[in-house]
């Protein structure tokens, strides 16, 4: 299949893009040459599209119940029991809708991390995306349950994955505070043995830093590289509170950091030093966290709020460029997980979006990038694509009455549950 864009700007210039299969054959002012299908470009512009690096999506199910709390409390009390309640069809439903979400929102990737993570790959598969999915299991404060969760992370790993091309499976644990050390060390010999990143929640919370130092004597980032579990294909989630040394640590084994501002600010976890991290050399991307605690899966928001965030912690407007809090979203995000996508350039994965020059968010166009990072609304974006196929045209997602219909089945069934 050979597709072609036909004047469109790139990064102002106006060119042709021609993508064959799933990668960017060619980029130059004119293209002349039979193809399957052309698109009119004139007054838009294509750029990558966005990597989400840490989510729980189908949490957009709890969107809404449970505002204004912080994090240890929202779990124990809000979050757990309902999704105690959850079966498999539910988050089958739920990823659906919430990938609808994110492609209207110009996103291409989730890592996500939740319960019955072959119900989410077969949402990413059927809506064109890409992720990583995993599943979590806990064992504090249920040691009884570690054989039976043990058996389950191994069924999990030899679980087919339905699309080699755009899913890897992934190991998730989620945080020291509720996964035992046995429970860690055996997440990372079967991730280890099966060649699977590893996602864990770390430094989220000061009382996470407090307690683990009173458990192990450590802090949370000390104790994960004493059990092995920091390797260049770890992603740690958040990491709002880390010492210098901690930083050190994470540099030296190629740990990825998934920045999560939103999540960060509404439950009230503290600020990143985004740009200590981003000049220390470490990879950080961007992830929105899941719905109940953001409570949107748009990349937009996040990376204005990233730059907000920035420059408030560093105590400098000079903290979080424009052109850096980019990159944390599109090409980083691509970059940690392997993908050969995240910019425009021939030979690439023709992962894009297209925006709407004439849009009045996007006016006066004197700094593109400027104007997508502090301004710009998802209605601003009107196509979508991923690994070369559309899955937004003028705004457009194949099928979305039908998972918007489901969905509100679903959310009516979920409205009562405690
Ligand atoms: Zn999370």
């Amino acid at each position: 299949m050979k597709t072609l864009l036909k004047n469109v700007s790139l990064r102002g210039k106006i060119v042709d893009v021609l993508i064959e299969g799933n990668r960017f054959k060619k980029i130059c002012e004119k293209i002349e040459e039979p193809v399957d299908k052309i698109i009119k470009c004139d007054g838009k512009a294509i750029e990558p599209a966005f990597y989400n690096c840490h989510t729980h999506i189908s949490m957009t199910l709890l969107k809404g119940l449970a505002d204004d709390k912080e994090l240890h409390n929202w779990l124990i009390q809000d979050i757990w029991p309902r999704e105690e309640k959850m079966v498999p069809k539910d988050i089958y439903y739920a990823s659906k809708f919430a990938i609808l979400e994110m492609i209207k929102g110009g996103t291409v990737f989730c890592n996500d991390m939740y319960q019955y993570g072959e119900e989410t790959m077969k949402a990413i598969d059927e809506m064109g995306i890409r992720g990583v999915v995993s599943k979590p299991e806990i064992d504090i404060p249920t040691p009884d349950l570690l054989e039976k969760k043990k058996k389950i992370v191994e069924d999990f790993a030899k679980y087919p994955n339905i699309n080699e091309q755009r899913i890897i499976k992934g190991m998730s644990c989620h945080a020291v505070y509720t996964v035992s050390e046995e429970f860690l060390k055996f997440y990372l010999k079967v991730a280890t043995e099966n060649n699977m990143p590893i996602h864990i929640h770390a430094c989220e919370t000061k009382v996470e830093v407090d307690n683990c130092k009173k458990k192990h004597g450590c802090t949370p980032i000390e104790y994960l590289e004493k059990i092995g579990l920091l390797t260049n294909k770890t992603i740690l989630a958040h990491c709002v509170h880390l010492t210098d040394n901690d930083i050190q640590i994470i540099k030296k084994h190629g740990t990825k950091i998934a920045h999560c501002p939103v999540s960060n600010f509404k439950l009230k976890s503290g600020l990143m030093a985004f740009q200590k991290l981003n000049d220390a050399g470490i990879l950080v991307t961007l992830g929105t966290d899941g719905s109940a605690s953001n409570n949107s899966l748009g990349m937009l928001e996040e990376m204005k709020v990233c730059a907000l965030n920035a420059k408030t912690q560093a105590n400098s407007s000079k903290a979080g460029n424009v052109n850096d809090i980019y990159k944390t979203a599109t090409e980083n995000g691509a970059k940690a997980f392997g993908i050969d996508a995240g910019v425009i350039e021939e030979g690439k994965l023709a992962d894009f979006v297209l925006y709407d020059l004439n849009h009045y968010l996007l006016l006066p166009n004197y700094n593109l990038i400027s104007n997508i990072v502090y301004s710009a609304q998802n209605e601003c974006i009107t196509d979508v694509f991923c690994d070369g196929k559309q899955l937004m045209c003028d705004r457009k997602v194949k099928g979305e009455e039908k998972i918007i219909e489901d969905f509100k089945k679903l959310a009516e069934k979920f409205k009562n549950i405690k």
